[in-house]
């Protein structure tokens, strides 16, 4: 991995951190033994640790961020309270919820998390707000094997945060799903019929993203399915469609990069072939734009990892919608025919009227 090969020590660590685990699949069967199993299998016995609601009750739910929100609204249909917590738009990775969100917690019987170390503030408030008879579930860390987890650019090993971006992989998203259904069917079995049926109508929707992604990356060269993000939130989808990451540019304190490391990346973005380098929506970055300006290769800054399009009741506002809006824009940014992603069909398979904070 030649690119970004002078930059500082910092991300060089990283890069050969990347190098390193970079090519294992994601996606590999559930480890039972050694510590990355007692991770995740500790964390799936709390996800299944909720108690079952009284017949005739409403299951009160809380979500971390919008993407899990939207997936945990496909799956409940409407007969579930969802409150998100994380506002739609905000630094999830330092976001600290406010003191209010205590009383929307007293009163929640399960919450979905992503987990992987990026809710610690809102598991902390949950620890002390949570009624002992519901469950904290983080979902990524239940399915995702510890062997499999991604350290990179802006989360290198030596911070102790592995990168927690599962969902922008529908593959993993697929796995989210069934946990929530599992969950909801343990603790409100009245309802265990409609969870069941809107949980595989939604996998058959992902599995159609699933297949239109591999379509549409299909039309683009391998040398071109390479990624320079600002926001480090794509690895385990670039592992798991045969992309490759060439370098995130945000630091893993979420600073801007120093002068000198934005000096090296313009060097090492002239030298390769990338054809255009992509920045976040919810991290409008001056250094991004300024290597795109001084290397002349194009510059979108749209991406989203966490933030849903549109407002809270459009169509587009959903999962769906951003997976489709984020993996198009990649893909016709570096000269590919997106038409298969084009043509799905995203509408939700139940009615989403979750609350999401603003
Ligand atoms: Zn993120």
């Amino acid at each position: 991995m030649p690119f970004l090969r002078n930059i500082s020590p910092r991300v060089a660590a990283a890069v050969l951190t990347f190098a390193l685990i970079g090519g294992c699949s994601s996606t590999s069967g559930n480890d039972a033994t050694g510590q990355g199993g007692d991770i995740q299998g500790e964390a799936l016995a709390e996800c299944l640790s909720g108690q079952t609601i009284p017949a005739g009750s409403t299951l009160n739910i809380a979500t971390t961020v919008a993407p899990i929100t939207s997936i945990v609204a496909n799956v409940a249909g409407g007969l579930a309270q969802i409150t998100g917590i994380v506002p739609e738009g905000t630094n999830s990775h330092t976001f600290e919820p406010s003191p209010s969100v205590a009383a929307t917690l007293v009163d929640t019987d399960v919450i979905f998390a992503n987990g992987l170390i990026l809710e610690e503030p809102t598991k902390e408030l949950a620890a002390t707000n949570l009624p002992k008879s519901a469950a904290l579930c983080e979902l990524g860390t239940a399915v995702l094997p510890v062997d499999d987890y991604i350290y990179d650019f802006s989360f290198p090993k030596a911070g102790g945060k592995p990168n927690p971006h599962l969902w922008t992989d529908p593959k993993l998203a697929i796995k989210y799903v069934a946990l929530i259904r599992d969950v909801l069917v343990k603790m409100d079995p009245s309802n265990a019929a409609a969870y069941t049926s809107n949980a595989a109508a939604y996998t058959v929707k992902l599995n159609e993203l699933d297949a239109a992604i591999t379509t549409a990356s299909a039309t683009l060269p391998a040398e071109d399915r390479k990624l320079l993000t600002y926001h480090d939130a794509y690895a385990y989808f670039a592992a798991d469609y045969g992309w490759q990451i060439l370098g995130a540019i945000q630091p893993s304190d979420f600073a801007e990069p120093t002068a000198r490391e934005v000096g090296d990346l313009i060097t090492q973005v002239k030298k390769s072939k990338v054809k255009a380098i992509f920045g976040s929506e919810v991290f409008p970055s001056a250094v991004l734009a300024q290597i795109g300006r001084e290397t002349g290769v194009t510059y979108v800054d749209v991406l989203r990892d966490d933030d849903l399009l549109g407002k809270p009741g459009d169509a587009n506002h959903s999962f769906l919608g951003l997976m489709q809006f984020d993996y198009i824009t990649m893909i016709e940014a570096l000269g590919g025919d997106a038409t298969a992603l084009r043509n799905l069909n995203i509408t939700d398979v139940a009615p989403d009227n979750a609350k999401y904070p603003q």
